[in-house]
């Protein structure tokens, strides 16, 4: 997105902080409380949207005076009673940013999975700046978002610490038209030097525990099976407006460097800190102006070797098949999200192994006709089509095929 364009809609310093008891939403709140300690901007949490966590969503209400709260659960309603105005069920967080949402607010879409698309759009049509961890919600609706922030005057600003890192590195010449290429760097997760049939065999547990990164458990399996980057690698696409040719992925095992943009006349920007994601949350929050850190700093004193890997494509496929998604457009990218998103939930429940989660994403894809996205319906539609083949591949007739 535009990082230097005009914004119609001078902020308000309120933030709408959607998926607050996730680790981006609780990082967000000590962002803001630091920022309330710091000169520059600071800013005011006015409503709080969250999935099933009912008692942290209390506490955080309770000590942010926050009045406007959604749960997705309607099953832990009852414990939120009496704190203000509840919004409850599927579409609480949408309702939330209706009902609350002004020009110029901040949202923070960091809630997991397609489930922050609807509050995303609803966002920007309300002129809007959101600041955007959910990188499903551009991955599968890229062509829908991106347009609604251009026409609403409303930016996007990514939270996601790659897109972050290219967002600052940005600042050093204009985007698309000087960059030769984006290349994001990948952990390689718990499975780096792993060979192939010892990965396909992989435990929950052992996909869980993720080198350098602490998140929550969809991210984390994505990371271990490089879906993470693949995603990714979509979600730059969007917000940078470049093709699959002039995007790749290196691993880099410290998360130190967060990626590199490469310019037409060779020169390589970089942007490194520790892997906390309070940086890439504050930078959301006080772009273009910096304020001082809350997250950790580099020691240079102890700093070992910063190591680079090229990608392994036959341990890691999710990679290419993401170049192919943005090559394909339309709606392979729900199609392709709403297949993991299935898949890593049945790795999750047991139902099937660490190998099958990549294989029933391509299956899906294989046996899915890609079609024009026009609205925010036909999104849907490809979403809950391929739900529904990927879980038909699940049965035990597919499975382990
Ligand atoms: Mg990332």
């Amino acid at each position: 997105m535009d990082i230097s364009g005009s914004k119609e809609h001078p902020r308000t310093g309120r933030i709408l902080l959607l998926g607050s008891t996730g680790s981006i939403g609780v990082n967000t709140i000590e962002v803001v409380r630091h920022l309330a300690g710091q000169d520059g901007p600071t800013f005011e949490i006015v409503a709080l949207a969250g999935g099933r966590r009912a008692t942290e969503l209390r506490v955080q209400a309770e000590a942010l005076g926050v009045r406007d709260i959604a749960i997705a659960d309607e099953s832990r309603a009852g414990e939120l009673e009496g704190l203000g105005r509840l919004h409850v069920g599927e579409d609480a967080a949408l309702e939330l940013v209706r009902s609350v949402a002004r020009p110029g607010d901040l949202v923070i879409g960091a809630m997991v999975g397609a489930a922050g698309i609807a509050p995303t759009i609803a966002a920007l049509e309300r002129g809007c700046d959101v600041a955007l961890a959910n990188k499903e919600t551009l991955v599968a609706a890229g062509s829908v978002v991106i347009p609604t922030a251009r026409r609403n005057g409303a930016r996007i600003i990514p939270i996601d610490s790659e897109h972050s890192a290219i967002y600052q590195c940005l600042r050093g010449g204009r985007c698309p038209e000087e960059i030769e290429r984006l290349v994001l760097t990948a952990s390689g997760g718990p499975f780096r030097t792993w060979d192939i049939e010892r990965i396909k065999a992989a435990t929950v547990e052992q996909a869980l525990d993720h080198p350098t990164w602490s998140m929550g458990p969809k991210v984390t399996i994505d990371s271990a099976s490089m879906m993470n980057k693949a995603l990714e690698l979509i979600e730059a696409h969007w917000l940078f407006d470049l093709p699959s040719s002039r995007l790749e992925a290196v691993v880099h095992p410290q998360s130190i460097v967060h990626s590199f943009v490469e310019f037409v006349d060779g020169s390589v920007f970089a942007q490194l800190s520790p892997p906390d994601m309070k940086m890439p949350i504050q930078y959301a929050l006080t772009a273009p102006a910096r304020s001082t850190a809350c997250s950790p700093r580099i020691d240079w004193t102890s700093f070992g070797d910063l190591k680079f890997e090229p990608v392994d494509h036959d341990r890691f496929p999710a990679l290419r098949t993401a170049l192919g998604v943005i090559d394909a457009g339309g709606s392979a990218g729900a199609v392709f999200n709403a297949a993991n998103e299935i898949a890593v939930q049945a790795f999750l429940d047991g139902a099937i192994g660490f190998g099958q989660i990549i294989e029933t994403v391509r299956r899906t894809l294989e046996q899915t006709t890609i079609t024009q996205i026009e609205s925010l319906e036909d999104v849907f539609l490809a979403d809950s089509e391929a739900r529904e083949r990927a879980r038909s591949l699940l049965t035990p007739g597919h499975a382990g095929t």
